[in-house]
């Protein structure tokens, strides 16, 4: 009718336009929930969960399992009595973009009925039904709820990770599922299932049954369903540490992807990857692109060089977009790599191996590969832990390859010689065989489990990692004479942090300058505040000199801090937040400051500084007197102490090491003659990074425990 026609105001034309569009990606997620491959499965898995405790699923990677299982759950009734299906993940960056993702799948904001939980960040309410986690989340949840019993259903996702956190939680929720089966928590005690394992295990076994028991007396239980799932197609190891629980497997579907080797080894695989880039970019057909890097820093800098590149390419050229994900780049931007790019446009996604298995990100054609990945070491001889970059495992390198043909067929550009990939290792040592479990033991201790050597672990942790990792618990005085948690190893395991972290945050209480040690702790957490570009070295020198303190980078940290939050809440004062937050990333580029990292080093800090008030701890600053600030610092770091030996390199005390502090420090030049660190890096030297100035008496004074006796 004319009328009407005359009435549609441009309001009301965008109104129908959003009402339209809005059927039309709901409709779009619904057809593509159908097709996956595992939707053709659903009924058979529902029987499967029923009629199984424990079940062990595999499939391959983006066949389905992560974001649609938890709603088949769901739909099937595992939450009817308000019990919670908990799905874990080995990184954050999984829980996070899959709970999103799943929580517009079912059409709901995020946070309800779906939502999740990482260390620092908690999304979920009442109404939260499915939850997804980190492993480490879960496992620290069990510090307060030993049973779980808010969950109905747990998912092990990403179970083929084996990160150390997957390991221990494996262990832990075998003993909640045997528990919880009979129903009360007294009934294991007297009742104890006799079991799998032979005589010594099993007594063993009861010992840490008894112990969760004692949090949580009398308590009725409903059952547990305990579900693993793995991108590995080797079930065997996890039916096996179940008592030979059943295994089903989900069918994926997969294009063949052309892998294309080096002739020679690349020397610089960063510049290698770059040029593969724009190769690609320049001479394939349409497909995004997947760049497999080892950290932030890497990403960044390739990010940096394609953007300044690009230009000098002919205008129809320059349709390329890059998007960096990594684990610390904040929750909002990660989702970015989701979204198609502009029509004409190439994406190039810049990851770390969180898009090996964890996530699966549509559209890739084109992966490149340079074959390395970087990983946690531990020298139980030394109790060091560096970071190291490897050579990627085969079964990495074939997870990688595989993501070019998950929509058709693909390209997967190796950056190393054929021959290279053959003398690859197999598959990637478990976390736990590798690593400091200083942490794990705090909290398996926490838990009432005393007897580490004794726990069920899936992989057996090397003896000598856990009598070094002890010492390391007692040197900080959280376990007593006889391996008990002492009541700071209560206190520490209270927070989430490294235990030399938790341990700095006490220690600054009693020493007055927890204000201060709360900002040092989020900065050191997070990776490179500081950047330098390559051809604006000078500029980023002296933008750092205006911060750096001669005492060293904990209290340059502290300085950048200050002055970022002075600049954003006088920036408040006159402009909205919003605005204010865009000026404090304008002050971060000119003063070579990561705006990243610092915006994750704030939420770091207001999180740890809860959990500190929570605590009871005193939050009180020392002003001005960084002397106290220092000591304070030699009293929580005397682990990382080294000397200046005659030559100008160091002596790490407690390892014996000899190391050089890194060229990103303020003290590089100055050398002074004794010194903290926050971590030790091996490159082709050994390096310390995050470094102060302390007084070599200080430690005999305030780590008599560990000096004493020394020199
Ligand atoms: P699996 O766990 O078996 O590897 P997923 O459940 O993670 O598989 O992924 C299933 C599908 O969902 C994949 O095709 C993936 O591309 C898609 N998907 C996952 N997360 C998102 C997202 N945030 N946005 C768009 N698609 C997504
Ligand atoms: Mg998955």
């Amino acid at each position: 009718m004319p009328s009407m026609a005359s009435n549609t105001s441009d309001k009301t034309k965008q109104l129908n336009g959003t009402k339209l569009d809005f059927f039309g990606r709901r409709q779009k997620i619904e057809q593509h929930r159908k097709a996956l491959p595992i939707a053709t499965v659903e009924k058979r898995l529902l029987e499967e969960v029923s009629k199984n405790d424990i079940l062990i699923i595999v499939g391959e990677t983006g066949s389905g399992k992560t974001t649609q299982l938890p709603q088949y759950l769901f739909n099937g009734g595992f939450c009817r009595n308000g019990g919670i299906i908990g799905i874990t993940q080995p990184r954050r960056v999984a829980a996070v973009t899959v709970a999103k993702r799943v929580a517009e799948e079912c059409g709901v904001a995020l946070g309800q009925k779906v939502g999740y939980g990482i260390r620092f960040e908690d999304v979920t309410s009442s109404s939260t039904r499915i939850k997804y986690m980190t492993d480490g989340l879960l496992l620290r949840e069990a510090l307060l709820d030993p049973y779980l019993s808010k969950y109905s259903v747990i998912i092990v996702d990403e179970a083929h990770e084996r990160t150390v956190h997957t390991d221990v939680l494996l262990g832990l929720l075998k003993n909640v599922q045997k528990t919880r089966s009979l129903g009360s928590s007294d009934v294991v005690h007297n009742g104890h299932q006799k079991g799998e394992n032979g005589a010594i295990l099993e007594k063993e076994n009861d010992i840490q049954s008894t112990n969760i028991l004692k949090h949580n007396q009398g308590k009725k239980l409903s059952p547990l369903k305990l579900i693993i799932m793995s991108a590995s197609l080797d079930a065997k190891i996890f039916s096996e540490y179940f008592g030979g629980a059943r295994a089903v497997h989900v069918q994926g579907r997969q294009y063949p992807v052309d892998i294309l080797y080096t002739h020679q080894p690349e020397t610089d695989y960063i510049d290698a990857a770059l040029i593969t880039i724009f190769q690609i970019h320049l001479e394939e057909g349409p497909g995004d692109v997947l760049v497999f890097l080892t950290g932030q820093e890497e990403i960044e800098s390739i990010e940096r060089l394609v953007q300044e590149r690009l230009p000098k390419l002919p205008e129809s050229k320059r349709k390329l977009l890059v998007i960096p994900i990594f684990a610390s780049l904040p929750s909002e931007k990660q989702m970015k790599v989701f979204m198609p790019a502009p029509v004409g446009f190439r994406k190039v996604i810049l990851a770390t191996n969180i898009a090996e298995t964890s996530v699966t990100i549509p559209g890739i054609k084109y992966v490149i590969d340079p074959g390395m990945v970087k990983v946690r070491t531990y020298d139980a001889s030394t109790g060091i832990e560096p970071l190291i970059i490897v050579k990627t495992s085969k079964a990495q390198a074939l997870q990688r390859s595989g993501r070019a043909g998950r929509e058709g067929p693909g390209k997967c550009y190796r950056l190393y010689p054929e021959n290279e990939f053959y003398k690859l290792k197999d598959s990637t040592t478990p976390e736990i065989k590798r690593c400091n479990l200083s942490n794990v033991i705090l909290q398996l201790k926490a838990l009432g489990i005393d007897d580490i050597v004794g726990f069920d672990f899936i992989e057996e942790p090397d003896r000598m990692a856990i009598i070094k990792s002890m010492e390391l618990l007692f040197l900080l005085g959280a376990l007593t004479d006889s391996s008990k948690l002492s009541e700071v190893g209560h206190q520490m395991a209270r927070l989430p942090l490294d235990p030399i972290y938790s341990k700095a945050l006490i220690v600054a209480s009693q020493f007055n300058c927890l204000e201060e040690m709360l900002i040092v702790v989020a900065m050191l957490s997070v990776e490179s505040i500081f950047y330098a570009p390559r051809e604006k070295l000078e500029e980023s020198r002296t933008a750092l000199r205006s911060f750096s303190s001669p005492e060293g980078d904990h209290l340059t940290l502290l300085n950048v801090y200050r002055a970022s939050d002075e600049f954003l809440e006088k920036s408040k004062l006159v402009s909205s937040k919003e605005k204010a937050e865009k000026n404090l990333r304008k002050w971060c580029k000119e003063n070579f400051i990561n705006s990243r990292s610092l915006k994750h080093a704030r939420d770091i800090h207001s999180q740890i500084r809860r959990n500190a008030e929570q605590m009871g701890l005193r939050v009180t600053s020392c002003g001005d007197d960084i002397l106290l600030l220092r000591r304070c610092l030699a009293a929580s770091f005397f682990l990382n102490a080294a000397l200046k030996q005659p030559d100008g390199t160091y002596r790490a005390l407690s390892s014996g090491l000899m190391v050089q502090i890194h060229p990103s420090s303020v003290l590089f030049r100055m050398k002074p003659e004794c010194i903290i660190f926050d971590e030790l890096v091996r490159t082709n030297q050994n390096y310390v990074r995050n470094v102060s100035r302390i007084d070599f008496l200080w430690l005999a004074e305030l780590a008599p425990q560990c000096y004493a006796l020394q020199e």
